[in-house]
């Protein structure tokens, strides 16, 4: 006999998938209840919650990123 437990039966496969398929549900809710993403007032484009929205630059209606200074910024190649 050994001195360790020891399993009776072995894992089915569906049950293992069954076991992990609920994990994987459990922690994917978790993290969609963490990040929270909303629709901007403005453009309507998906943004986080209390940040600056990506796409327009306003926040609370106020424009707080500059989108041409944004534009130029990313175009200009360093020689
Ligand atoms: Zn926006």
């Amino acid at each position: 006999m050994p001195k360790h437990p020891v399993p009776k039966k072995k894992t089915a496969k569906s049950t293992t998938k069954r076991r992990y398929s609920a994990f994987e549900k459990k922690v994917q809710k978790k993290l969609a209840d963490r990040i929270h993403v909303v629709k901007c007032a403005d453009c309507g484009a998906a943004k986080m919650v209390h940040h600056v929205c990506p796409e327009c630059g306003k926040y609370k209606g106020r424009q707080v990123v500059d989108q041409a200074k944004k534009i130029d910024k990313i175009t200009t190649v360093k020689a």
